[in-house]
């Protein structure tokens, strides 16, 4: 099977000043490119040729499960995010968050801390179990909670590549922008 990747249901501005439309073409455009780029070279003639995505990332190692993975995240991580986005979650996934961590603020501190406190290069998680039960979690470079039996709900990308040119060193501070785009139907969805 032949990856593509799915065109952005927004415009490249729309999420600004949270992300800018140069980062969102670095981003999407070209980093995310590249990762899709080599797992369609890499898929090639393989065992792994004709398996869903989601497969592969559980199955694979090294470079074909780097890029399988980071192809993955950044379309996920792309289409939590909508211009109208921002505010509150509702339903069963807030009671959820309050019961298991306090109140929305407090998870939205846990979370960022979690993605500031990452050493390096990664992902901050925010998945489900069988049992409905909330997990944060930090990935180092292209990990996923799908490797854990998770279900994932949402990411912030801890890459420098994801906010340097906004935002430079300031990982807290691109992080927490990211909760005015953050499209809580599409997250809520996935509980
Ligand atoms: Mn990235």
């Amino acid at each position: 099977m032949k990856y593509t990747q799915p065109k952005l249901p927004y415009a490249p501005d729309a999420l600004a000043p949270a992300i800018s439309q140069e980062t969102v073409d670095f981003h999407y455009g070209k980093h995310e490119k590249a990762y899709i780029d080599n797992l369609n070279k890499l898929i090639e003639g393989t065992e792994f040729e004709d398996m869903e995505l989601e497969e592969i990332i559980r199955k694979a190692d090294g470079a074909l499960f780097n890029n399988a993975s980071q192809a993955w995240n950044h379309i996920f991580y792309f289409f939590s995010f909508s211009p109208e986005g921002g505010g509150e979650p509702d339903g069963e996934l807030r009671k959820a968050i309050d019961e298991q961590f306090g109140s929305f603020d407090d998870f939205k501190k846990a979370f960022v801390q979690a993605g500031v406190g990452l050493f390096g290069s990664g992902w901050v998680w925010l998945s489900r179990d069988n049992d409905g039960k909330l997990f944060i979690t930090q990935g180092q470079n292209a990990m996923s909670p799908l490797r854990e039996g998770l279900t994932p709900l949402l990411t912030f990308d801890v890459w420098e590549h994801a906010y340097y040119l906004d935002y430079q060193n300031r990982r807290a501070d691109a992080l927490n922008a990211l909760w005015d785009i953050v499209d809580w139907d599409i997250v809520a969805s996935r509980y």
